[in-house]
């Protein structure tokens, strides 16, 4: 989809507005002893507060507003009240908000899809590196995203990151178009496929880096939900969701309130 109208681009900011500032609230809020169920229900609750719409609750029946996937968990892992959050853990916080609005009986939607690693206490020097680097592979990639040029201009930016430190790069998600729905063509490769896809002024997508400390591959949990690294090293993700522009950098959608890119 190709995002033209003045007013679709303004629902679109204001998505990623909020799904920005509610991330940067729940990061304050990453804590040695909060559950990852607190965390959501605080989502939810300042979504909703907003007149915005949870975008993950009920997708493909997902049961939560966020995913909160940690350690070795890459992405996708479902809230509990029983997954406490101890010092020394890592974990990424994957937010959506939606904007709805109905033209002549259809129903339209507006999204911002973006996910940040956060440390719980102190972590190892290590970690605090892979969770750097994972959120320059993504300030790469989002530098790479401009008219004209290809997806694996982004992958590759991502992929030169992952190989410096000798990351394990997760290859089997990536980042995808938004609008009208939540995963649109096309997917955005974390890494140089040969892709020739051309980016154009008006696409709106999220670009979403996963490294690894250990190896690239990744299982699917019995929840079918929850991806974790198949040899149980941690993980971080990072995400944005921006508008490619006529030329130059795109307009980061989802930039929280704090952030500097
Ligand atoms: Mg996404």
């Amino acid at each position: 989809m190709i995002v033209t109208a003045d007013e679709d681009i303004e629902l679109f900011r204001k998505a990623g507005r909020l799904a920005g500032l509610v991330l940067e609230e729940l990061s304050r809020m990453v804590v040695p002893g909060i559950s990852t169920y607190e965390l959501d229900e605080a989502a939810e609750k300042m979504i909703l507060d907003a007149g915005g719409i949870p975008t993950f609750k009920g997708y493909r029946n997902f049961p939560a507003t966020i995913c909160a996937s940690v350690n070795e968990e890459i992405v996708h892992g479902i809230p509990s009240k029983n997954k406490i959050l101890k010092d020394g853990d890592v974990i990424s916080i994957d937010i959506g908000a939606t904007f709805s609005r109905s033209n002549n009986g259809t129903k339209e939607d507006f999204i911002g899809d973006t996910a940040i690693t956060v440390a719980v206490g102190t972590i190892s020097p290590r970690l605090e590196k892979l969770l750097t680097d994972t959120q320059n592979s993504l300030y790469a990639g989002i530098k790479a995203a401009q008219a004209g040029a290809n997806l694996d201009d982004i992958g590759g930016a991502i992929e030169d990151i992952a190989k410096a430190s000798n990351y394990g790069l997760v290859r089997n998600y990536g980042g995808h178009g938004i609008g009208p729905g939540l995963h649109e063509e096309p997917f955005i490769f974390n890494y140089r496929c040969g892709s020739r896809t051309k980016l154009k002024p008006g696409m709106v997508i999220a670009i979403e880096p996963m490294f690894n400390l250990g190896g690239d591959s990744t299982r699917q949990k019995s929840d079918g939900w929850t991806v974790v690294t198949q040899d149980y090293r941690p993980s971080a993700h990072f995400e944005h969701s921006l508008l490619i522009m006529e030329k130059g950098f795109p307009e980061v959608l989802t930039k929280r309130p704090s952030e500097k890119i």
